[in-house]
């Protein structure tokens, strides 16, 4: 709708405040809006350490509000803030879970740069992957898990090393003795996560960490009995052995021995799977300091959410987002998504599906809208929607009206508003 595209002028006055609030003690940019202003205490604003869907969903609306900072010119920077074509903002409540959400505006689907699409992409694809593996048990298969590691550096380049740890696997599928391996543990095919960590919290930084997670999907025509620890071992070691020859066969030097190559048993595989796509829902709030496995890229925007002068996470996300733009974060290997039954489904048909068994509570026009961005309020909206009524949500969006147009609403003002209406639910 041109009304809709052509009235930017909310958007384009962020950098502008941005400069403001960080010229301001504190430091917390006044462009996020209410977020920093709790989002710094999450046991106090949610009560307890339980895991809440709405709590989580905040966060993910917060974090996704640096990432445009950050990329201002990706369409994770328009995700949930830019109408789609003709559409009106809508407000939903999923009464089962206690949630609510939008519909009527642009979605990005990036798995890598947008914590909110990534969540949503997470959920259906760990899905996928869990039917997939009851399938092949019930078929009396098995699922092994195997990880890839790369040697790393600080000061390595990401784009490179994601190059050349994708030459290495090429020739790992395509060697004689890998194919041999996977034929006695009577593998049908694979599903690979690719997944990047950052060491700078680390006593010893060393860079980026990027690996892979391959579940295997073992044990078809072979006598299971011979799955045992030593047999285990054994295969491990083999795999090792190549895994170490091509990485230093295309100048990555040779992978550590105890780290380089894992194969663990089908325990490690489904917990593997129950935690994928949650690493960000389980670290609310503060980044663990030094914590072994580093920062995930999602862990990079909650530091600079907690600190805008964190400038080293803040290009650390940028040229990770960029490294990242386009490759694909599973990857199941030829027909076994047909073997297993798992219907296919692109990032954007799942971002873009409405949940099931939701409530129309209302509708903002696109100056309430407008007014909503400009305070960054998207996610307050929707914690008052979820806990309260839509009589709440109204009284909200007419504390903030006229913000767009340059009506000041302080950051203070909008939290105390946020508390009170949350704390009347019910009245
Ligand atoms: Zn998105």
């Amino acid at each position: 709708m041109p009304a809709a595209a052509g009235k930017r002028s909310g958007e384009a006055a962020a950098p502008h405040a941005t400069r403001t609030a960080q010229a301001a003690p504190g430091g917390n940019s006044a462009s996020l809006g209410i977020y920093a202003k709790y989002i710094d205490a999450p046991g106090a604003a949610e009560g307890s350490k339980a895991f809440s869907p709405m709590a989580a969903r905040v966060q993910r609306f917060a974090l996704q509000s640096v990432a445009r900072q950050l990329l201002p010119e990706s369409r994770t920077a328009k995700c949930l803030r830019w109408r789609a074509y003709n559409q009106d903002v809508k407000v939903w409540k999923a009464v089962e879970h206690g949630t609510a959400h939008y519909s009527g505006l642009q979605t990005c689907a990036s798995v890598w740069a947008c914590p909110v699409c990534a969540a949503k992409i997470a959920e259906r694809r760990r899905a996928e992957v869990l039917a997939a593996m009851t399938t092949h048990q019930a078929r009396g298969g098995n699922v092994h898990l195997l990880t890839l590691t790369v040697p790393h550096q600080r000061g390595d380049d990401l784009v490179q090393l994601l190059a050349l740890q994708a030459k290495a696997l090429k020739r790992f599928w395509d060697d004689r003795q890998v194919k041999a391996v996977f034929a006695d543990m009577g593998n049908i095919g694979q599903i690979r996560a690719t997944e990047v960590t950052h060491g700078r919290r680390s006593a010893r930084n060393n860079g980026w960490h990027p690996h892979y997670h391959v579940l295997l999907f073992t044990g078809s025509g072979v006598d299971l009995g011979r799955f045992d620890k030593p047999q285990r071992r054994d295969w491990e070691v083999r795999l090792y052995l190549v895994w170490a020859r091509v990485c230093e066969a295309v100048g990555l030097g040779v992978p550590s021995i105890a780290h380089g190559l894992k194969l663990d048993p089908g325990d490690k595989a489904s917990q593997y799977v129950a935690k994928w796509g949650l690493e960000h829902e389980l670290t609310y709030g503060h980044i663990k300091k030094g914590k072994a496995g580093g920062e995930t890229p999602f862990d990079l925007l909650r530091s600079v959410l907690a600190d805008q002068d964190d400038k080293q996470a803040a290009a650390l996300f940028r040229e990770y987002a960029q490294a990242f733009k386009g490759k694909r974060q599973l990857h199941w290997s030829h027909g076994l998504k047909a073997q297993l039954a798992i219907e296919e489904a692109s990032d954007q048909e799942v971002v873009e599906r409405l949940e099931e068994g939701a409530e129309l509570l209302g509708q903002l026009t696109p100056d309430q809208w407008r007014d909503v961005l400009k305070v960054e309020a998207r996610a307050t909206v929707l914690e008052i929607a979820a806990r309260c009524s839509w009589h709440h949500v109204q009284r909200f969006l007419w504390l903030i009206e006229g913000a767009h147009k340059g009506v000041q609403v302080p950051p203070d003002v909008l939290h105390e508003a946020r508390q009170l209406l949350l704390s009347d639910r019910g009245k």
